[in-house]
């Protein structure tokens, strides 16, 4: 259970996160057998202390603080305060002793007012177990590991990598952006998740309690349950991973902002991701390769000059925009390098086996991912 940080209750510090602890512990909490009326202290939380929960704190005082172990009422004692809940005081040393099993590990953020359930070593460990088995760099896979750690020494959580959320084949890259559903804005090649240096971490199964205090069953990893209730709390759990993930102890980087699961393992602003991917092209396969963006350019295997051939969904897609007039050209071109003739003009089945080798020097750099680097 974790420690409020200042007093709560009639002229209280009433730090949000304290509050909303202090509420989950009075829904809780049940009157002792034979007072009215029977239940809980409180039936809802939204961690700001008002009225209703000042005269809780005296409800629940009056029942099982300020009582004599015989049963006698209005006994004082020394290390509690009337109206006031204090840290380690003697009325939040009862809250603790009544609070059923199930809520013993009540947890908040701190700037938070959502209180969760922590999760177990064991949950952790099955997390670190998944990561275990899915696809990363090695470097950055211990950097995923150590992130799942930390978020759940220093708040209890079991965080976990999202689906999709290890090494992405091109493939997946591309029909992840296909989808359209804002998941990604990179093309096949063209991520750092294609290079298991990126990896999204989310909340899955974050048993937080709802506003009358039972646990959200199945929240997903992207906290959608949290987040249809408030969005500003749901920021909070994301900052909580954005700040353990970029800290010290574990030392990776984000991406874009507004990507919230997102941690990679290098500081991609100042790189061009179309830049990079070219090299790996021209590194794996037999043509020259760069990036002019938002399209790729390549010497088509010719040896000579340079030529528009598209986006890389539309490469991968066997879309390349290289029309058959600049295939054309191009053949022409290297054919009077070597001094020979020119061939006749591309057909389009010259153009649809040139969109076959460009797609082809794609799968080499998808098999080759591991030989990717960021400069
Ligand atoms: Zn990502």
């Amino acid at each position: 259970m974790q420690m409020i940080t200042a007093s709560v209750g009639e002229s209280g510090s009433n730090v949000g996160t304290d509050s909303a602890l202090v509420q989950v512990m009075l829904m809780k909490v049940t009157r002792p057998p034979g007072l009215q009326p029977p239940g809980p202290y409180l039936n809802s939380y939204d961690g700001d202390c008002g009225p209703k929960t000042k005269a809780a704190i005296r409800a629940f005082q009056n029942d099982q603080v300020f009582v004599s172990a015989a049963g006698l009422q209005s006994v004082p004692n020394p290390n509690a305060k009337a109206g006031l809940v204090r840290p380690g005081d003697a009325t939040w040393a009862k809250l603790i002793a009544k609070l059923p099993a199930d809520f013993a590990g009540l947890r908040a953020l701190p700037g938070g007012k959502i209180v969760y359930l922590a999760a177990s070593p064991a949950e952790l460990q099955a997390r670190l177990g998944a990561v275990a088995a899915m696809t990363f760099a090695p470097a950055f896979r211990a950097k995923v590991q150590a992130c799942l750690q930390r978020l759940h020494q220093m708040h209890g959580i079991a965080a976990g990598v999202c689906p999709q959320g290890d090494r992405r084949t091109f493939q997946a890259q591309y029909a992840l952006l296909a989808q359209g559903t804002g998941v990604t804005n990179a093309g096949p090649g063209e991520s750092n998740h294609n290079f298991g240096m990126a990896t999204d971490i989310g909340f899955a199964g974050l048993r937080w309690l709802r506003s009358a205090g039972q646990p959200d069953p199945n929240e997903t990893p992207w906290l959608h349950h949290l987040t249809a209730q408030s969005n500003a709390q749901a920021l909070v759990f994301w900052e909580a991973l954005r700040s353990v993930g970029t800290g010290a102890a574990v030392g990776a980087f984000r991406g874009p902002l507004s990507d919230r699961p997102h941690l990679q393992n290098w500081n991609d602003a100042n790189v061009s991701m179309g830049g990079r991917l070219a090299a790996l092209l021209q590194a794996s396969g037999n043509m020259r390769w760069s990036y002019a963006q938002p399209v790729y350019r390549s010497d088509l295997g010719l040896g000579g000059a340079m030529f528009d051939v598209g986006s890389a969904s539309k490469i991968w897609n066997l879309e390349s925009t290289l029309t058959q007039a600049t295939l054309t050209q191009a053949r022409a071109a290297a054919a009077a390098a070597n001094k020979r003739p020119a061939p006749p003009a591309a057909s389009a089945a010259d153009q649809a086996a040139m969109r076959q080798s460009l797609r082809a020097q794609f799968d080499l750099a998808d098999t080759h991912w591991e030989a990717w680097t960021p400069q």
